[in-house]
């Protein structure tokens, strides 16, 4: 597929395929983000001068490092653990951690790199950086999780600290991982330093609707969108993918507004229900008893369980993807499109390639990209540090109010961003120059550093 970039951005661009070769995620996010960047430097001169986007593409700290642990046998084991620190302009780097197999440098910049624009949109004082490992959470005892845990965060507590770098979950990583690396912190350091990791539970420093936050704020998102066409999710029939807790989330506030949704998936296969998904089992089934969505079957008997299918074959008018990167191509876009979808909001990160984020933007649906439609999830992290500092806990319904007028104030920055640059309804241009501009700005202010 052709890169559509201007001439003042296309080398830079080059420069970052030479330097971090088979990087191909890295690569895809920054290709999106410098697409839109040309006009930019038309208004900005300065960010030219200062070379902006070139320090911008480079992260300033990556770490990596090894993690050795013991699995239930009393066998070793060895993993790689990864903290790229991207971008420290706004804020402490922020970002989380991902646990899984598919976890590499490649993945865990394209992560960073787009946290530092998402974060930059929350209007928070926040930076951008992600970390995680290659370890496979999937059917290892607590025991092994605990061992993994702490042996992680013995190499990388030197790293953060609540004005430094603070990390939170993300796939593979929830909150009983949080507990055990925070337990760790504390052990290590002796500081009982609440704002050096978010997601922590709700009885020692967490904050309410934390949980909820990305997928609320995705669908908050969704709902703004549909509000400037003068519509609403009323009767709508949603098509969500995953079924962790950005899935779970984005499920009950959709309904919650009036929209029926009617799949969910883990990587096996996907459930079509088409009564409605039945939140309550999904969430019993996914975090009391962590088991496979396969098994929704023996108490709804008349959905449909499709292994290794494809999810947006199911017709909706609103898809939400949730799940991971990459998870909807061209040919989904497509089909999405053709089946009458009419908002796409992503809960997940870079979830659709550059073929069907073309696709979506060429039939002019509202098409919400991650770093603007997910950041309720950092942005919830960013109220939890503000409480910790403060040593206050917020109510839910506080906590989610903001949040709500955060989500409408991406909303509504993208909006208007998308139409100062000439490209009204373009959400991916509103987030990325808008995201840019916040750091740019910053990063001028500081000088060479
Ligand atoms: N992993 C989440 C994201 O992709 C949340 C990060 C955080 O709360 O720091 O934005």
């Amino acid at each position: 597929m052709a890169v559509n970039m201007d001439e003042k951005v296309a080398p830079i661009f080059q420069e970052v395929l030479n330097r971090n070769p088979g990087e191909i995620e890295f690569h895809q996010a920054t290709r999106e983000v410098l697409e839109s960047l040309g006009p930019v430097l038309v208004k900005h001169p300065e960010f030219t001068h200062h070379k902006i986007i070139e320090r911008i593409c480079e992260p300033e700290r990556q770490i990596i490092f090894r993690v050795p642990w013991r699995d239930d046998k009393g066998e070793v084991q060895i993993n790689r653990g990864f903290r790229v620190e991207f971008n420290s302009a706004l804020g402490p780097y922020k970002g989380g951690l991902r646990f899984h197999p598919s976890v590499y440098l490649g993945i865990i910049k394209f992560l960073g790199f787009e946290q530092i624009f998402k974060n930059a949109l929350t209007g928070l004082p926040i930076g951008g950086g992600k970390g995680g490992s290659d370890f496979d959470p999937k059917g290892k005892s607590d025991d092994e999780i605990m061992s993994f845990c702490q042996s992680f965060m013995t190499e990388l507590y030197r790293h953060l600290g609540e004005h430094t770098d603070v990390p939170a979950g993300d796939i593979g990583v929830g909150g009983r991982e949080i507990g055990y690396m925070f337990g760790q912190y504390k052990r290590i350091t002796n500081r009982w330093e609440a704002g050096m990791l978010t997601g922590k539970g709700t009885d020692w420093g967490g904050s309410l609707v934390r949980t909820e936050a990305t997928g609320y704020g995705a669908t908050f998102f969704v709902d703004e969108m549909l509000k400037a066409r003068k519509d609403t999710f009323g009767g709508k029939v949603c098509s969500v993918s995953g079924s962790g807790n950005v899935a779970i989330y984005t499920i009950e506030k959709i309904h919650e507004l009036g929209g029926k949704v009617v799949t969910c998936s883990d990587s096996n296969g996907y459930i079509y229900d088409e009564k409605g998904i039945d939140l309550v089992l999904l969430q019993q089934l996914k975090e009391v008893e962590r088991r496979r969505i396969k098994d929704y079957l023996q108490y709804r008997k008349h959905a449909q369980y499709v292994a290794k299918g494809n999810i947006w074959e199911i017709p909706c008018q609103v898809a939400m993807p949730s799940a991971t990167q990459n998870e909807i191509n061209g040919a989904d876009a497509e089909m999405l499109v053709k089946n009458g979808c009419i908002a796409v909001g992503e809960g997940a990160n870079m979830p659709t390639t550059p073929e069907g984020v073309k696709v979506f933007l060429d039939a002019q649906i509202a098409y919400g990209p991650g770093k603007a439609a997910n950041a309720g999830g950092v942005a919830t992290s960013a109220l939890e540090m503000q409480q910790n500092a403060q040593r206050d806990s917020w109510t839910f319904e506080y906590t989610e109010k903001r949040l709500q007028d955060i989500m409408k104030h991406i909303h509504e920055l993208c909006y208007e961003t998308a139409i100062e640059y000439g490209t009204p309804g373009n959400y991916v241009n509103g987030a990325n120059i808008a995201g840019f501009i916040r750091v740019a700005k910053a990063m001028v202010a500081f000088g060479v550093v």
